[in-house]
């Protein structure tokens, strides 16, 4: 992309000498003058606009004001010394404080003379104040281009600040670059794609989003470059789903035969529901193609996506290759476990566990027998994709709760054997198309969106502290029904210990509420070893607890359909996707389901919302949508530790309509020109070859 057309190093330029080009290295991995060109400015401030000292509020953001320093005065000590100037217009007077940098301040600002202050105003004891402001002396003799009047304001950081790269410093060097090398950069996008979209030249984007001509041409310019960012997204993405398919043979599962028969016939407890006949149909059309199948499914919790990758494993044996099935967690991972065998029952096929608790003994034995081909179905954890652990004719891989593994575990995956096997992902979380279309663009997906019948939806109630004592009522009534009940509660690394406090306080409670025998307690934490856990939950899976105490660990897929009401504790604490996961713990069974929400008495608005939004809606799709306005993008799906996505320009929450365009462009060059042959798409061809980061499914052997 546009760093690969300039990449001269940032010590070419005056002004950036190595010290500078070090730190700019160090702090935010600009190495050429193309990284700079990308270091996009996060905001603009309107040059034109200032404000009085009497107009000012609290509730303003940054603000430019012109004024004349009166008097500047060393104050404090130690930690508290700051430099506190006296600033003054014809409207009134205010104070600029500065707390670091303060010999350099000093020996820059003179008593008399005029200055832009720029900062955000605070109001304390009775007067306006800046912390920290951008200075600049007054009338302006630098940092003009053009006749631009939005000046861009660049991320910072302390250590930068230091080698006088605060926002004014890169953009000095940013202005001195594009001077020199702005007729460098050459076009990444085909000019009929610019002209369908009415998009500007890469060289008048990179311009105008450093130092735009007005807004308008702002406007352009960013449209311009989130497309671009989008669409070598989608190029990448769509190209090695084409490489996969064109390179690779798949496996032909072409049979459906006497496991798989006899499963469905005879064991499979309940009638599929259509939607689930209807992604167990597609899977088999997907193996019986001969490309390597890559599909995405997607259920809310509860859908019955686990005897969907039963079956499909089941295909899988029957066809004579061998399946694993892979959980984030090792709870999970035993609950899969325990679950297909139940299924499936004893002597259909040989399934086996393997977790981070397996012993080295068992391990060797297990190593072997499935080099041996003498496993049908691996369960397990991220232990799987260890090196040692080798299959004699790996045929599937299910991916449970996809967001919680990488694109690269994923294709650790892939390498297990000559021909790459199937991959069917499984995700609860229902993703937010955006994100979808962006992290697993080169993934099909199916739907499973259908609850099993005679599901109730779950009633959703919020309390606060004061309705506690209701609360404990509720939850005896359903005990005495006969039900079981979750109490979830928060458990955050970063106030660990408090949590525990919380967690034991809330226990103690319990105990004095629920004192009689009849009512029994599992707990499960984080600080339990895996042997407890398993314990404390298998009682409770078997109905010997009522109650099932616990922090985020059963977040995931634990399967109990007895269980009736979900109380979570301090819900506000929980991310809206979390919540929603947490609460399909329960309605799986015939019983009217109940989810308690407790929550301290203020909320702030976004607390709010979140509540408001699980007590009005049971929609996985609805909650997530909200999920990613609230929160971006960055939290969702785990995509930071995934890596795929280190968007320096589009926003997925916004810029939904550009992803559209942006794939629908690469979609359709692919078909019209699937090896990139025409002379439009020569710069294409050279970006593809040229990005070697990343997983390329074309070099994997
Ligand atoms: P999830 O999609 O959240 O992984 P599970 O696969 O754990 O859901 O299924 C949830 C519950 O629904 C399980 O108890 C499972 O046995 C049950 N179930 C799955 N499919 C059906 C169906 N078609 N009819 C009735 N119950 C079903
Ligand atoms: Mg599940």
């Amino acid at each position: 992309m546009i760093e690969n057309f300039v990449p001269y190093p940032l010590t070419y330029l005056k002004g950036a000498g190595s010290r500078k080009a070090d730190i700019l290295s160090k702090e935010l991995n600009i190495k050429t003058v193309g990284d700079l060109f990308k270091l996009y400015p996060f905001r603009y401030i309107d040059r034109t606009k200032f404000y009085q000292i009497s107009a000012l509020n609290e509730d303003l953001p940054l603000v430019q004001i012109i004024g004349k320093v009166n008097s500047k005065q060393l104050v404090g000590e130690g930690p508290k010394k700051r430099l506190v100037v006296k600033f003054s217009d014809s409207t009134g007077s205010m104070e600029l404080v500065w707390f670091q940098s303060i010999k350099w301040i000093d020996e820059n600002i003179q008593v008399g003379k005029v200055y832009i202050a720029f900062g955000k105003p605070n109001f304390f004891n009775g007067a306006f104040s800046i912390a920290h402001p951008e200075i600049e002396s007054y009338p302006r003799t630098e940092g003009l281009i053009g006749n631009s009047t939005l000046q861009p304001v660049y991320n910072s950081t302390e250590k930068l600040k230091k080698s006088f790269l605060d926002s004014k410093g890169i953009q000095r060097i940013i202005e001195h670059a594009l001077e020199v090398y702005l007729h460098h950069v050459k076009e990444t996008l085909p000019s009929y794609i610019l002209q369908k979209y009415k998009l500007p030249p890469l060289k008048t984007a990179i311009q105008n989003i450093h130092f735009p001509q007005d807004l308008k041409a702002l406007k352009n310019a960013q449209r311009r470059l989130k497309f671009e960012e989008l669409f070598f997204i989608q190029l990448e993405m769509l190209h090695s789903k084409l490489v996969r398919q064109l390179k690779y043979k798949g496996m032909v599962f072409s049979k459906v035969g006497e496991k798989l028969n006899t499963f469905y016939n005879q064991h499979l407890p309940f009638p599929l529901t259509g939607a689930q006949k209807r992604v167990i149909k597609e899977i088999r059309l997907d193996t019986q193609r001969g490309i390597q199948m890559n599909r995405l499914v997607q259920g809310d919790v509860g859908s019955g996506k686990t005897v969907v990758a039963l079956m499909s494993m089941l295909l899988a044996v029957d066809n004579g290759y061998q399946s694993c099935m892979m959980a984030p967690t090792e709870i999970l991972a035993r609950q899969h476990f325990h679950s297909i065998q139940e299924l499936v029952g004893e002597n259909l096929i040989k399934i086996a566990l393997l977790t981070g608790s397996t012993t080295k003994k068992q391990r060797e034995i297990l190593h072997k027998q499935l080099e041996a081909g003498e496993i049908d179905i691996l369960v397990g954890t991220h232990a799987l994709i260890e090196d040692k652990v080798k299959f004699n004719n790996l045929g599937l891989v299910v991916i449970d709760e996809q967001h919680r593994f990488g694109v690269q575990q994923r294709a650790k995956l892939w390498q297990k054997n000559n021909i790459p096997p199937h991959v069917l992902v499984m995700t609860a979380t229902p993703i937010p198309r955006t994100l979808a279309m962006t992290l697993y663009g080169d993934l099909d997906v199916s739907m499973i969106d259908e609850l099993p019948a005679g599901r109730k939806p779950i009633n959703t109630h919020h309390f606060t502290e004061g309705q506690r004592l209701r609360m404990f009522g509720f939850i005896r009534r359903e005990i005495d029904l006969g039900r079981q009940v979750y109490v979830v509660y928060p458990l955050i690394k970063e106030s660990e210990k408090l949590d525990l406090l919380n967690l034991e306080a809330g226990i103690e409670q319990l105990r004095y509420q629920f004192p009689l025998p009849e009512y029994q307690i599992s707990i499960v934490h984080g600080k339990l070893s895996n042997a407890e856990k398993e314990y404390e939950m298998q009682r409770f899976v078997e109905g010997k607890t009522q109650i099932m105490v616990a922090t985020t660990v059963i977040e995931v897929g634990v399967n109990v359909p007895n269980a009736s009401v979900m109380v979570i504790e301090n819900s506000e604490r929980f991310g809206l996707s979390q919540l929603h996961q947490l609460r399909g713990r329960v309605g799986r069974g015939a019983d009217q389901s109940y989810c308690i929400l407790m929550t301290g008495n203020k909320l702030s608005n976004e607390g709010k919302l979140r509540i408001e939004t699980m007590v009005r809606t049971n929609n996985g799709f609805e909650i997530s949508e909200t999920d990613l306005q609230l929160r971006g993008p960055g939290d969702l799906a785990g995509t930071q530790q995934s890596g795929v996505l280190n968007l320096k320009i589009a926003n997925l929450t916004t810029d939904h309509a550009i992803l559209k365009e942006a794939r629908a462009t690469v979609v359709q060059i692919f078909e019209q020109d699937p090896m990139l042959q025409a002379p439009d798409h020569v710069l294409l061809k050279y970006h593809l070859d040229q990005e070697n980061q990343g997983i390329r499914l074309d070099k994997i052997s």
